[in-house]
């Protein structure tokens, strides 16, 4: 499958007796030694097993946590390195640091087919400063580079940009290559009416992708917490609901800008209210008549049945951000509904992104039923708005 701007596949690299540094990102909720989710070890899979069954050695390299470049015993990849030998059924040997003698003797002991971990890249602080001196010593443990790490392609670090001009061959490994095909589909010629819906915590970390969204889609759906900040810009009384003051005129601005362009905003007509997060006694109230005392937790039933009406006429979907707090079921229903509308809708192409928004649909049992469920967070919503991703842009030609 050819990828734009010629960036090659796994299966179009020289891996076989090969070195080959596969970034992955295993960034995976750790506690107390136990891994949560293993989701993101399970996504690389397929790429590792190609290059075990072409005779790879291959040399994993991940980030976990913040350790902010100190060795921090609790962001150890230990019980990744574990979890993934589990899952492939062979051995992998983790060195005790990224870089260093131990590091590089676990790498020269790889045999054809053999995998080995590197130890927290962020242990050292060269990963996140880009330093050369850390890129150039990851580039000497290999041959070939290969990318499977969407989720921190947004970022310009050693082991996803730095290192990459010292190694003779690059590409994107499955995980990777899935993320560039679909996400690249919204930025082209797409099935039309496009819809967008966002939703989630806060306006600051949405509003550049909300503006960009303006030049491309049809229509805005907008939900959760943000939703409440756009109603308050309209005039309306929020009661207790959290609302980012401070952007409300940006809300306004934004709301004129997207009058402008003659792209609806959709905004909620009703929302499940609550006098507190646990609150389990859920009223439901219309967004001029927010009690005082409450808080909307969750867009309401009337909003849902709106939302769903556009989302069934839509060709393009792409949705970021849950609806309410759906990590409480009293306030999962907007979320629910809106993941089924993309499931139920199958002639259109659905893409999901964002941290919570994945694990949202992945709740609702409905992650399989849309075209796509980005795995990154952050880089997705880079992606969506056309910008050029410091991850992406080094594995081309
Ligand atoms: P994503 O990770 O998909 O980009 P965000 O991180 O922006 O999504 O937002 C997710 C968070 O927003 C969730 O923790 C959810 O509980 C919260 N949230 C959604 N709606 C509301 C609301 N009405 N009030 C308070 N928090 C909300
Ligand atoms: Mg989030």
């Amino acid at each position: 499958m050819a990828l734009p701007g010629g960036i090659k596949g796994v299966d179009e690299l020289p891996v076989e007796g090969k070195r080959v540094f596969v970034r992955v990102d295993y960034n995976v909720p750790i506690k107390a030694g136990k891994i949560g989710d293993d989701a993101r070890i399970r996504a690389t899979l397929p790429t590792l097993r190609k290059l075990i069954e072409r005779g790879a050695r291959i040399v994993l390299g991940s980030h976990l946590g913040r350790p902010d470049g100190q060795v921090k015993p609790e962001f150890s990849l230990e019980p990744v390195a574990a979890r993934l030998a589990e899952l492939l059924d062979v051995e992998v040997a983790l060195a005790d640091e990224p870089v260093g003698d131990g590091a590089r003797k676990v790498v020269s002991d790889l045999r054809d087919g053999q995998l080995a971990m590197l130890e927290n890249l962020r242990f050292d602080p060269g990963e996140e400063a880009n330093d050369e001196t850390f890129a150039r010593t990851l580039a000497s443990y290999c041959d070939v580079y290969v990318n499977d790490a969407f989720g921190t392609a947004h970022r310009a670090h050693a082991s996803t940009v730095g290192m990459v001009k010292f190694v003779a061959d690059k590409g994107a490994g499955y995980v990777m290559a899935k993320e560039i095909e679909f996400l690249s589909r919204l930025l082209g010629q797409v099935d039309r009416p496009y819809v967008a819906v966002l939703g989630g915590a806060k306006v600051s970390d949405k509003i550049e992708v909300l503006e960009s969204l303006l030049e491309r889609v049809d229509s805005i759906a907008v939900g959760g917490a943000m939703a409440n900040t756009f109603l308050e810009a309209q005039g309306k009384h929020v009661g207790k609901s959290k609302v980012e003051k401070d952007k409300l005129p940006v809300a306004r601005n934004f709301l004129r800008k997207a009058s402008e362009k003659k792209i609806a905003i959709h905004l909620p007509t009703d929302v499940a209210t609550g006098e507190n997060l646990d609150d389990t006694n859920v009223v439901v109230a219309r967004v001029d008549h927010i009690p005082a005392d409450r808080m909307a937790l969750d867009i309401g039933p009337g909003t849902v049945e709106l939302y769903r009406r556009v989302l069934t006429e839509a060709r393009t979907v792409f949705w970021n951000g849950p609806m309410g707090v759906f990590e409480k079921p009293q306030w999962a229903s907007g979320t629910v509904a809106v993941a089924k509308a993309l499931a139920d809708n199958k002639l259109a192409l659905t893409v999901v992104g964002g941290g919570d928004s994945a694990a949202a649909i992945a709740q609702a049992g409905l992650a399989d039923k849309v075209s796509h469920v980005s795995t990154g967070g952050g880089a997705s919503l880079e992606f969506v708005q056309g910008l050029d991703l410091p991850g992406i842009a080094a594995l081309r030609p």
